[in-house]
């Protein structure tokens, strides 16, 4: 059986990484896919390409997830498209990495928008949507480092931790509606986001974790799934820790 037939799903960043993780296995459960992604627009016509051979309907989109016109018509355009939105993936992020004596205020700015603004934005667009369906699985990426803080990353932390507060908040308001909203927080997930690190360092963290390895892509796809699909009906509110036992 498969998990997600018949619904459309909209996954903000898709074109790498996680993203395109989540788009390959909601395509494999029978999800149509709509995605976005910032500036790869080659990747974006291949990931359109592997999608369709499930045999679903599959776009991507280039679309600024911090800009708040851009959300609402991409959530419009998908409308036209797919004819509903029944999952939205808040995923796209970015990391601006540095001590806070070095921060600066444009670093700062630039990382709340796109992680934190970004979900606000793509929430509003697609609620009335989904509260006329009666229905919605809304997922938040946050992390790992939203729920306990990293030096070096007090930009990163701030926007995931911020994601979590819109997500419990979105949960309680938009519950009466059918509509359900939880986080999802990864560990140390092995894309391009964590290639910039040097090897040192990534074999410092896959020591440090109790399953002895980084997450993949589909680690967290597999956690979308479940959260977007009928299985987690009666689950709304929380925060999924995917990380290989790490905050443990
Ligand atoms: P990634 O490989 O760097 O991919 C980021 C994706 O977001 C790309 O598709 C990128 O598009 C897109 N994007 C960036 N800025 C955007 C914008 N303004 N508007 C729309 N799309 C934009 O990142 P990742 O590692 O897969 O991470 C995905 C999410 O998981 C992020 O929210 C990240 O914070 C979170 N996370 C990751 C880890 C980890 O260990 N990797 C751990 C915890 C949480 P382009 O390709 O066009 O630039």
């Amino acid at each position: 059986m498969k998990l997600l037939q018949n619904k459309t799903a909209l996954i903000t960043g898709a074109s790498r990484g996680i993203g395109r993780g989540i788009a390959i296995e909601f395509a494999k459960q029978g999800a149509n896919v709509a995605f976005t992604y910032n500036a790869s627009a080659e990747a974006a016509k291949a990931l359109e390409k592997e999608l369709e051979a499930f045999g679903i309907k599959a776009i991507g989109y280039q679309s600024n997830a911090a800009d708040f016109d851009a959300a609402q018509e991409l959530a419009k355009n998908v409308l036209d498209e797919f004819g509903s939105i029944d999952i939205l993936i808040n995923n796209a992020g970015i990391t601006k990495d540095n001590l806070l004596m070095r921060i600066s205020e444009d670093d700062f700015d630039k990382v709340i928008e796109v992680n934190l603004k970004s979900v606000f934005n793509l929430t509003k667009a697609v609620i009335r949507p989904m509260m006329k369906q009666k229905a919605g699985s809304i997922i938040n990426m946050s992390s790992v480092v939203g729920l306990k803080g990293n030096a070096g990353q007090a930009n990163y932390a701030a926007s995931k931790a911020g994601i979590l507060g819109f997500t419990k908040s979105v949960a309680l308001e938009l519950g009466s509606r059918n509509i359900r909203c939880n986080a999802i927080a990864p560990g140390f997930i092995e894309t391009e986001m964590t290639d910039k690190l040097d090897s040192k360092t990534v074999d410092e963290w896959r020591k440090g974790v109790p399953l002895r390895r980084g997450g993949t892509p589909k680690d967290i796809a597999d956690a979308c799934v479940f959260l977007a699909s009928d299985m987690s009906s009666y689950i709304t509110g929380q925060t999924l820790s995917v990380d290989g036992g790490m905050l443990t």
